[in-house]
């Protein structure tokens, strides 16, 4: 393994779930739902297979109905206008999409700031296209972890190539406000950043928060590689269809990379997920309502328990705090607790590069039935 990768061994997701199997534990360590998403899309699926569409390569870019429909949903929803021939690409699920968007848009020695935590593929990802990550890291601040803007704007050097944003941030549950964004797109096209933003929990936002696009703010369309997927919004995660919304030179450059990692995937999926972005706002609201329940079941069961809960505003992630527990160190307390208490959680810490600061923080899925979450509730609690 080159000096590239030997830092990342095996991915958290892996290993926790993996552990899961291995102690019969219930799993709310890796963000998928146990249930899937909804039956007349299978049948979609289904029927495309059956129909032999996209058994064979599709288009490089994406087969034309689901970049119709991507750029339909985002003018629905935002009122961005993307045309699907230039300014839309069908990846492999959103982790391609970043893959290839850092692999396209920086050069060897480029600084790429990043919200700390940040999903795991971030870090590797920036290792691979030679970039050198830059850290600004969300603190606890009443109950959510929220963004310094005086220390972002402090990590942009003349080396800074693309600031690399996520809202709703996982693992906080972090939901960037109007003005936060606001800031940051100021800072951008002032400083002539590109951005990379990573919006796949688009859909999951709860109580007063309101996901804003990066993309909408003014002077940032033409810089901003806009990433969504469809396995969190619909509940297909072993699909991998991911999407990037840009301007024709930024679709460009990273259908450049993604051409030969993948250059194309899922096939009869991607027709599927075409009509699963039509389907009416009612779907949208029954899935985050969905979710806002079961954020509830966890968010009470994890009190009770005794953690420290921070009641996210997006995703179906919550991060806790062990220290209440009495404990400090997030990956001891996660490589234990299948034995504890049957549960598999993930400790935060891997999504830092300061490990210190990410040590007390252990984050839970609730992406899952209700049943299973007030079983898990229990069982921490008797723990
Ligand atoms: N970004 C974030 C913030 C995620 O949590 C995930 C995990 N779903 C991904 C990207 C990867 O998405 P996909 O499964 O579409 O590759
Ligand atoms: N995005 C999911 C999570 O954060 C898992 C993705 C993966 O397994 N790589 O849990």
């Amino acid at each position: 393994l080159n000096r590239r990768l030997a830092e990342f061994g095996t991915t958290i997701f892996a290993e926790m779930s993996a552990l899961a199997a291995a102690t019969g534990s219930i799993n709310l360590g890796q963000g998928f739902p146990d249930t899937d998403g909804p039956e007349e899309i299978r049948e979609a699926a289904v029927r495309a297979l059956r129909d032999g569409r996209g058994n064979q390569y599709p288009p490089g870019p994406g087969v034309p109905e689901l970049r119709t429909a991507i750029a339909a949903h985002q003018l629905r929803r935002y009122g961005l206008s993307y045309d699907p021939d230039t300014e839309v690409l069908v990846t492999a699920g959103a982790t391609e999409a970043i893959a290839a968007a850092l692999l396209a848009l920086v050069e060897p020695g480029d600084e790429v700031v990043a919200l700390e935590p940040y999903y795991d593929s971030y870090a590797a990802s920036i290792a691979m296209a030679g970039g050198r990550r830059v850290p600004v890291t969300l603190r606890p601040h009443e109950g959510s972890f929220r963004l310094d803007l005086d220390e972002l704007r402090a990590a942009v050097t003349d080396r800074t190539r693309l600031l690399l944003v996520n809202t709703p941030h996982n693992p906080t549950g972090t939901v960037l406000t109007r003005a936060e964004l606001a800031a940051i797109a100021e800072l951008a096209v002032e400083r002539d950043l590109l951005v990379v933003t990573d919006e796949v929990y688009e859909h999951l936002v709860f109580d007063d928060a309101e996901h804003v696009p990066l993309a909408t703010f003014p002077g940032m369309r033409e810089r901003t590689v806009s990433i969504g997927s469809a396995g969190k919004t619909y509940s297909f995660t072993g699909w991998k269809v991911g999407w990037v919304t840009a301007a024709p030179e930024l679709v460009g450059a990273v259908r450049s990379a993604k051409q030969f990692l993948t250059y194309v995937a899922s096939g009869p999926f991607q027709y599927a997920v075409a009509e699963a972005l039509a389907l009416p706002d009612s779907y949208y609201e029954e899935f985050r309502r969905g979710m806002l329940a079961r954020r509830e079941i966890l968010a009470e069961g994890l009190t009770a328990a005794g953690f420290g809960v921070f009641r996210p505003a997006g995703t179906y992630f919550i991060t806790t705090d062990i220290r209440p527990l009495g404990e400090k160190d997030g990956f001891a307390f996660c490589r234990a607790l299948p034995e504890r208490a049957g549960v598999v959680a993930i400790p935060n810490a891997v999504f830092y590069d300061d490990r210190e600061a990410g040590a007390p923080f252990v984050r839970f899925a609730f992406c899952k039935g209700e049943k299973v979450l007030r079983e898990a509730a229990r069982r921490l609690r008797a723990m």
